[in-house]
């Protein structure tokens, strides 16, 4: 059977030498006969030609052709090139009207939740609170007596008819029975029924936790709506995950990851019982894209002191860091603002890891050269890192440092003034930021911060204009996960539906050869892979998103449209469009 294709597509190469043949072209490769080229047949698994390349190398940004063999790239550039490896065993597929890029990656999601969410209510995208109380009603009367409501991704500040946090009094009705937990979009705050507060034991008479507030009427009795640790007692009512129910969400995560073009994605916090699910999933050869992880901070000591990092050959799993939480969100009021709130009298609050427990950590990360990926949102909580970066620096003499080249990581990094920009540049820190979450907190990041702090929130211009690289993700499944939304929110800094509003600041969008490198080529610099991989250069590994449109080229809205053709890991096709 192997004897058959190779002379189809030997008779292919006859006929396409025979084409280029007749026009000119810059290649001396080109005028070959066609005999000499089938003689000069060079192995190759896989060639994509007749296609626009982008290659996220400025070196040579564009391209027509690719080849791969053994997972590696080992061409790039024109077809008449590419002729020589279109022969052989290779699979060759011509893509035209296509456009290649280098592999997308996702720099911050959280890959067992984007699985999950795949089986849980889903309260994205509903317009009103009306028809998300509804959702609820429909989906709770299907839950067995005494069993858990869950779900998440009801987002306020989208309803059309009211914008206010959900709580009991909205559930209370038809949930009698059942207990309810279900989490804000952002994660960090939740809606919880009276029959979970009873469960629980939470009454007017219970102090916040650390870190965490329940909210409260005027009496003092909890409302249900539960911030940041305070969601904990309720977590740990709810019966255990059993084993192959997190298995089966990081396998659907990672096809749907996959189904999206994402090549890679960067886990910002996973438990070490996930991470022994992956290594399964590994073992079982089905992985759909390469996946980097980060531990939760409060298994860094496990990390740090047993099992240290972890990389399979292929590269497709690879754990170095440890995730550490550190604010909430400015759409709860939760992040840590310097000064109060422009619509509250108060300025957030951080402490979700204190000062006392991460900084131990931070001295044993220097010393076994493991990653620091720190979520901090306002901009108290990003000058107080910086902060504590420099200071364990300098409190862990460089003799004793693993490695001088940390990139240590802020995550979300909201709010970042100038002076502490320039911070990230002389510590060398990274910033990891959502495209999407910009678009998304705009809505409301003018009532929050004020017109001043407004000019340097989502900052993603002035970073880049100091040199800074971003790592660019979406945050999923707290927002949709999906590329094109970041690369339109990076380039267009609008509403989805091309709006924007007072305070926007259009001219921190970026531009499309940044956007680029911000989902591609900086990501892999941000997980010490930028030798292996993150554009297409020959000797990289063979990672690709195909769509159908130029995302360089096309109408800004267009963007959205774009569909994904193919998903290429390792040379390997993990989606194909039907
Ligand atoms: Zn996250």
């Amino acid at each position: 059977m192997g004897r058959s294709f190779f002379f189809i597509t030997v008779s292919t190469l006859l006929i396409a030498c025979g084409d280029t043949d007749s026009t000119p072209q810059n290649n001396s490769n080109a005028v070959e006969s066609a005999q000499q080229a089938n003689n000069r047949c060079s192995e190759a698994d896989l060639v994509l030609f007749n296609t626009q390349v982008y290659t996220s190398n400025d070196a040579q940004w564009t391209a027509e052709a690719v080849a791969v063999l053994d997972q590696q790239i080992i061409y790039v550039g024109d077809n008449a090139g590419a002729e020589q490896y279109r022969c052989g065993a290779a699979t060759t597929i011509d893509l035209e009207g296509n456009t290649v890029y280098a592999g997308f990656t996702d720099s911050h999601q959280h890959l067992e939740g984007v699985g999950r969410r795949t089986k849980t209510l889903s309260l994205f995208g509903i317009p009103t609170l009306q028809e998300t109380v509804a959702a609820i009603e429909e989906f709770a009367a299907n839950v067995p007596t005494g069993e858990w409501i869950q779900g998440r991704g009801w987002i306020e500040r989208e309803w059309t008819d009211e914008q206010r946090f959900l709580n009991k009094y909205d559930v209370d009705r038809f949930t009698a029975d059942k207990p309810l937990f279900m989490p804000r979009a952002d994660g960090v705050s939740a809606l919880v029924n009276s029959r979970a507060l009873e469960l629980a034991g939470i009454t007017r008479d219970t102090p916040d936790p650390e870190g965490g507030r329940f909210d409260r009427d005027l009496d003092g009795s909890p409302n249900g709506y539960v911030l940041a640790n305070a969601m904990n007692v309720f977590r740990e009512l709810i019966p255990p995950d059993t084993d192959a129910y997190l298995k089966d969400n990081l396998l659907r995560g990672l096809r749907a990851n996959a189904a999206m073009g994402w090549t890679q994605t960067q886990d910002a916090g996973m438990s070490y019982r996930l991470v022994d699910l992956m290594q399964e999933i590994h073992r079982e050869g089905n992985m759909a894209h390469r996946v980097y992880a980060a531990i939760p901070v409060d298994e860094a000591w496990t990390m740090l002191d047993e099992r240290g990092r972890e990389t399979t050959d292929d590269y497709f799993f690879d754990v170095r860091g440890i995730k550490v939480f550190i604010d909430g969100t400015l759409g709860s009021r939760g992040a840590a603002l310097i000064d109060n709130y422009s619509d509250a009298d108060h300025n957030g609050f951080m402490n979700r890891t204190t000062k006392e427990e991460l900084m131990p950590i931070l001295y044993e990360a220097l010393r076994k050269g493991v990653q620091i990926e720190t979520h901090v949102i306002g901009d108290r909580a990003v000058r107080s890192l910086l902060d504590w970066y420099e200071e364990a620096y300098s409190f862990v003499p460089r003799s004793e440092w693993a490695s001088t080249d940390l990139r240590w990581r802020m995550e979300h990094a909201q709010i970042i003034p100038p002076s502490d920009q320039q911070r990230f540049v002389n510590m060398g820190v990274l910033p990891s930021m959502q495209p999407s979450h910009g678009i998304g907190d705009l809505n409301f990041a003018p009532d929050r911060l004020g017109p001043d702090r407004l000019g340097y929130a989502y900052p993603w211009q002035q970073l880049i204009d100091r040199g800074l690289m971003i790592l660019a993700g979406s945050d999923a499944p707290v927002e949709v996960g999906d590329p094109r939304i970041e690369f339109y929110a990076a380039v267009a800094r609008k509403r989805l539906d091309g709006t924007s509003g007072p305070g926007w600041h259009p001219e921190l969008a970026v531009s499309r050869e940044s956007a680029l490198k911000m989902l591609t080529l900086w990501p892999a610099h941000g997980a010490f892979q930028e030798s292996l991989r993150g554009s297409i250069e020959v000797g990289k590994l063979a990672d690709f998103t195909v769509f159908d449109r130029d995302l360089m080229a096309v109408e800004e809205q267009e963007i959205l449209n774009a569909e994904v053709v193919m998903t290429v890991v390792g040379g390997k096709i993990t989606y194909q469009r039907n």
